[in-house]
């Protein structure tokens, strides 16, 4: 048995070993037995009931609330050439029949349902069905005590029971250990064994940045995106209005980026999630409504404009990047407002003091001064037995020093203002600045005038927080933000208690680690390549109407344009290629590596740009075969790419209407499959490939 399932794994997904516990999960379900499964997203969970379904001689049935996923899923597992289909309110009658149909005929080896959908027929045709395997995705929306109740999963259990003899699995992210009972017995699942992976995304950076102001943070975005060029990432922002301000700046210096909120109706929501998903917008600036539906494998980093609310929410958040193993990167901004402001929403709602507990856990997260994976694994119960190394703490280690006098000097300027005045006063006070405030108020009268001098702006500004954060001060929000000294503040004051306060990062400092950053992220690959390849993924997933990584992930590709395989064996030992993806694609691929490796291995300009480079020049597509030493066929391949890309190429004068007309039915007839020989044959062989090429780049930039 492991032999197959090895060969199953290696075969039809093109990967090497199972990751923990993927294993030990399948050989329990081949053998009938239930089984719960919590592992983090991008743990690879889908694998463990996806090969007992390839090997159970029978249908496996998947349940799943997320009706946009479904749809991914099914289209990665067809791109493995595995017999799979779903079932949701999404579909037409006449799809639904179809599904109904293959399900009945046994040509179906997963069945994605919805849960409203397989009450509904649970009584018909479902019935009729040999049922081998029931996994039950994102399981935790059985238990009312998790965060995501939906109450048609309380009648799985009736489902259960009608299957007595079927394996089950529960599959889930999010569950501690009163949620994992409840949902054992809502489901009804017997003797099953639970499988917890670690929830360690080890490739996943942790970055907190605390009390920056509202400018400074655009520009620090701005930064960080454009030191990330063309890759795809979220910003999770507090409110509506925020994500679109922050889009709307973000797009003004001309980046790819929209919106996404609860506010937006559900077909605009639609197509902004497509649009990220197939890459063709690079940045989306969200609430948290965006991303339970998205398994989208290649984004790269994850940023929180505001505190989340919880840590849960947060992992969640940022787990939605590199789930396809590569190096990704988190950030968090916090400010206390953000703090404050939760705090208020929570008094009004239900479960306030769990929800303000959780709250001061997120705070108290984004504070520390020690390893932050650490305090994250271990709020989910998981010890890691040494600091991370991936974490900004981990790689500048905060220096403690002796601060009682530093403290005393600021505790005892905010005494001398009577406790009226907030931060920015304080701190000019403290260092003697001549403005017209301090002026109008007198405050160069102040013993305290100017005996801060030696400190700069922003270092008394991070002290002064973490003075607030040591509960030394507090910040009266509802008074103008003015300071208050609390009673241990009094204490430090009459020098009966001594404070240990950092360093704080000075910009050097943070400059210096963006760099190491840097060359961590990029490896070995080589970039042209990979951008190459990228687009050849890019015009594929056009043709084919999927989302880009469902052809090969980042990894893959980069994997490619690292070993640089050029015959079916070398192609195969790519991690995610699988025979059926070979056979699709690997031609497409491994010419363009070919072409790389050899003759044009100097290139500087990809081909499709030297072709666009000519074009400009005036040249015909006859004469820029001819220049290049290319056929015809290629320049007009080279000319539809820089089309769909949105290059102004005139194709329409190369091809006829009528011409392209007749290539969109025989292209529509033929499934929209972008091989273009079927087509070539049904249209007698009249029409060339490359008037093919542009028809169909015509009609996919069109409709
Ligand atoms: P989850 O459902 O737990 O969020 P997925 O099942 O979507 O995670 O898996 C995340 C990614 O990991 C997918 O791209 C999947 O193909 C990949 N993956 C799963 N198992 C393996 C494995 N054994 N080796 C390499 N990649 C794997
Ligand atoms: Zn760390």
């Amino acid at each position: 048995m492991k032999k197959q399932t090895h060969t199953l794994l290696k075969n039809i997904f093109g990967y090497e070993t199972f990751r923990p516990l993927q294993e030990e999960i399948i050989d329990r379900t081949i053998e009938g037995k239930d089984s719960f499964v919590l592992m983090p997203t991008g743990g690879g969970k889908s694998m463990c009931f996806q090969i007992p379904a390839l090997i159970f001689d029978g249908i496996t049935i998947v349940v799943s609330p997320l009706i946009s996923l479904m749809k991914d899923q099914v289209q990665a597992l067809k791109a493995n050439g595995i017999k799979a289909d779903f079932f949701n309110s999404s579909i037409t009658p006449e799809k639904e029949n179809t599904v109904i149909d293959k399900a009945l005929k046994g040509e179906l080896q997963l069945l994605y349902l919805s849960p409203e959908k397989l009450i509904s027929v649970s009584n018909t045709w479902l019935k009729e069905l040999n049922i081998k395997l029931v996994a039950i995705d994102e399981a935790h929306c059985v238990s009312m005590w998790g965060h995501d109740f939906r109450p048609e999963y309380t009648q799985l259990k009736t489902f259960r029971n009608s299957l007595p003899s079927v394996p089950f699995m529960a599959l889930t992210a999010t569950a501690d250990k009163s949620a994992r009972k409840d949902i054992e017995a809502q489901l009804g699942l017997k003797n099953s064994k639970l499988f917890i992976s670690s929830f360690d995304r080890k490739n996943l950076s942790i970055e907190v940045r605390g009390q920056v102001t509202k400018k400074k943070k655009l520009q620090e975005i701005v930064n960080f995106i454009e030191r990330r060029k063309n890759e795809s990432g979220i910003i999770y922002c507090l409110s509506r209005k925020n994500t679109e301000e922050v889009a709307d700046y973000l797009k003004d210096l001309r980046h790819s980026v929209a919106f996404y909120h609860a506010g937006m109706n559900p077909e605009e929501r639609e197509r902004v999630q497509t649009e990220f998903i197939n890459d063709d917008t690079k940045i989306i600036v969200a609430t948290i409504a965006f991303g339970m539906g998205i398994d989208k494998s290649n984004v790269r980093f994850v940023i929180h404009y505001n505190l989340p609310k919880n840590l849960e929410g947060y992992y969640q958040e940022i787990g939605r990047s590199g789930r396809d193993g590569l190096a990704a990167e988190t950030l968090l901004y916090y400010n206390m407002r953000d703090f404050v402001l939760y705090s208020q929403f929570a008094d009004g709602g239900a479960n306030t003091a769990m929800q303000k507990e959780k709250l001061n856990r997120m705070l108290q997260f984004a504070e520390a001064k020690s390893c932050r994976r650490k305090i994250l694994l271990s709020y989910f119960g998981e010890h890691l037995a040494q600091d991370c190394g991936n974490c900004d703490v981990c790689e500048n280690p905060p220096k403690g020093f002796e601060g009682t006098i530093l403290t005393q000097k600021a505790l005892s300027g905010i005494a001398r203002m009577g406790e009226k005045e907030g931060i920015t006063m304080l701190i000019n006070v403290l260092r003697g600045s001549n403005n017209a405030d301090i002026h109008a108020k007198q405050f160069f009268n102040l013993k305290t005038y100017g005996i801060g001098k030696d400190v700069s702006f922003y270092d008394w500004r991070d002290y002064v927080i973490q003075m607030a954060n040591q509960g030394l001060i507090e910040i009266m929000y509802s008074e103008s933000s003015a300071l208050k000294i609390s009673p241990i503040g009094w204490k430090v004051l009459k020098g009966e208690k001594n404070i240990q306060l950092t360093t704080p990062l000075s910009s050097e400092d943070k400059k210096k680690k963006q760099k190491v950053v840097k060359v961590v992220a990029e490896g070995e690959i080589n970039t042209d390549l990979f951008t190459e390849l990228k687009k050849i993924r890019y015009f594929i997933s056009r043709e084919e109407n999927v989302p880009a990584y469902i052809i090969f992930n980042d990894k893959s590709l980069k994997l490619m344009a690292s070993q640089l395989p050029v015959s079916e064996n070398e192609f195969l030992a790519i991690s995610g290629v699988g025979m059926n993806k070979m056979e699709q694609y690997g031609e497409e691929f491994m010419k363009v590596i070919r072409r790389f490796k050899s003759i044009e291995k100097p290139r500087k300009t990809p081909t499709t740009i030297e072709t666009f480079n000519l074009y400009k020049e005036g040249l015909t597509p006859a004469e820029i075969a001819k220049k290049r030493g290319l056929s015809i066929t290629t320049i007009f391949s080279h000319l539809s790419q820089l089309y769909i890309e949105g290059k102004e190429v005139e194709l329409d004068n190369y091809i006829t209407k009528e011409v392209v007309s007749k290539v969109g039915i025989a292209f529509n007839e033929l499934g929209r499959k972008m091989e273009l020989k079927p087509i070539y044959e049904k249209l007698n062989e009249k029409i060339s490939y490359g008037e093919i090429r542009l028809g169909i780049a015509l009609i996919l930039k069109n409709e």
